[in-house]
């Protein structure tokens, strides 16, 4: 298959790029600059002739992907590329309109000038099912059905509430848009909440490192020593190559089209990582939490939503990679950065 994969620079376009391009797909990936482009062409030189690397500097830009979708002969596109990060001052500028302009501006020029593309997968969030009022709340069930409740005049409340809006206008902007348009593809979206596990991108350092698994660089370099922060109410995750794993799936299958696929692993704690580090890697104990030290337990069950992601699981039909693994897994990759 011949797939267009946005982002690729990115921690979870990564791993969709090792596993297509292992699976024998062929790949356009676009990223922001040459800089990032030759990273990936030097890892993937063996597959040089199933890769190309396309530079796509703005995706905030209504006419972005205008040239690359006219590459000959796709058939999927997964768009990954999005914001999630906190150093911006402009949310309107920095966030919403990467994340919906990006999404709208690849759907209209798919559906302008790349006839042979049948299948599109957004790589939504857990933040676009999310209601922040119902976080706390043991009687609410989130699932596939469910939607962020927040709107545009709520981006000022707090940074993450603005990442949350972003992803829900962008993935509320996907579904218009195929309703209204009615184009030649349909879309999955994948709405996956924290997602931990190892790296598969380059970083020039670890302070680059992606905003869900900074905090395991924080835990390793001693930050959590004295106490372990609380892991916040959205307290479930899945695994990078479970997630990526998903999206390819999501390329083929006709039963997954006009679906959303909610990647939920489990409920996680930060305390729980700290636990993972210290029985694993004792080379690490003078930076790490004793077993004595308190903070990010799991919320109570009387005091944390509940998910049901059934639907997901039949549609994708695999087991889940478990946290002990993902961390140990994610602290072997750091170690190639001397920490
Ligand atoms: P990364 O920050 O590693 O990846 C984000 C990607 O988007 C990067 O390739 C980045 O490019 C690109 N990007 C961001 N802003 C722009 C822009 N303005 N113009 C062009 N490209 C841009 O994070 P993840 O891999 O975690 O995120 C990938 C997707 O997964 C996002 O859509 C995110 O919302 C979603 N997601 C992530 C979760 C997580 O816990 N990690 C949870 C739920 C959803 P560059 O490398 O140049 O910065």
């Amino acid at each position: 298959t011949k797939v267009l994969l946005t982002g690729g620079s990115g921690f979870i376009a990564a791993h969709c790029l090792e596993q297509l391009l292992a699976q024998g797909h062929n790949v356009v990936t676009t990223v922001r600059s040459e800089d990032k482009a030759q990273k990936i062409r030097d890892t993937y030189k063996d597959q040089a002739s199933r890769l190309e690397v396309v530079i796509v500097p703005d995706i905030a830009k209504e006419d972005a992907f205008d040239e690359v979708v006219k590459t000959p002969g796709l058939e999927v596109v997964l768009h990954t590329a999005s914001p999630f990060h906190f150093n911006w001052t402009d949310p309107e500028k920095e966030l919403i309109n990467p994340a919906v302009v990006g999404t709208t501006g690849i759907l209209r020029a798919i559906q302008h000038s790349a006839p042979s593309v049948r299948r599109v997968v957004v790589t939504s969030s857990f933040a676009s099912i999310l209601d922040e009022s119902k976080l706390t709340d043991p009687n609410h069930t989130f699932t596939e059905a469910s939607w962020n409740p927040s709107t545009r005049a709520d981006i000022h409340r707090s940074k993450p509430t603005a990442y949350r809006v972003s992803k829900t206008l962008a993935e509320q902007s996907a579904w218009a848009f195929v309703r209204d348009q009615k184009p030649g593809f349909d879309l999955v979206t994948i709405c996956p909440p924290l997602v931990l596990g190892p790296l598969a991108h380059h970083l020039p350092s670890l302070d680059a490192i992606n905003e869900s698994n900074a905090r395991v660089v924080k835990l390793l370099r001693g930050e959590w020593k004295n106490e372990i922060p609380s892991q916040g109410p959205v307290s479930i995750w899945v695994d990078v190559r479970d997630l990526a794993r998903a999206h390819i799936l999501a390329m083929d299958k006709p039963e997954f089209g006009g679906k959303r696929l909610f990647t939920t692993a489990g409920y996680f704690s930060n305390a729980e990582i700290a636990a993972v580090v210290r029985d694993r890697f004792p080379e690490y104990n003078d930076r790490l939490p004793g077993p004595e030290v308190k903070g990010g337990e799991l919320p109570e069950v009387d005091k944390t939503f509940k998910w049901d992601v059934s639907a997901t699981d039949k549609l994708l039909g695999f087991e889940w990679i478990s946290l002990d693994k993902s961390i140990s897994d994610l602290v072997n990759s750091l170690k190639a950065f001397g920490i």
